[in-house]
């Protein structure tokens, strides 16, 4: 199942909505390593590494997620079902890399 369907199923948001128009950008925290944006394009082009980004456990960056997107797109969910795609790949821990 690919990183877009998987959102979707658990949480109805569809981030083929994102316009890349990277409005959704929050402050720089220590423990991100890429913006929101970024992450919804890496989720786009179903790229698993998304799944092991910083910016995706980050919880300062979860949190600020939270009405990021202007155009409606619900980044705090998508992230929370990220985070549960990539247990569920990993058998249950939040991913090799984190
Ligand atoms: S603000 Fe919304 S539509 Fe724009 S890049 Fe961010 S997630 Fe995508």
């Amino acid at each position: 199942m690919s990183l877009r369907r998987a959102v979707k199923c658990a949480t109805g948001q569809d981030v083929y909505t994102c316009h890349a128009c990277f409005d959704c950008e929050i402050p720089h925290m220590n423990d991100m390593d890429l913006p929101l944006g970024s992450l919804i394009q890496m989720i786009l082009q179903d790229d698993e590494e998304a799944l092991g980004t910083r910016t995706l456990w980050s919880d300062s960056a979860l949190y600020a997620a939270r009405g990021a997107c202007k155009r409606g797109l619900d980044i705090y969910a998508v992230m929370l079902a990220l985070r549960e795609e990539s247990k569920r790949r990993n058998g249950g821990a939040p991913h090799p890399k984190i």
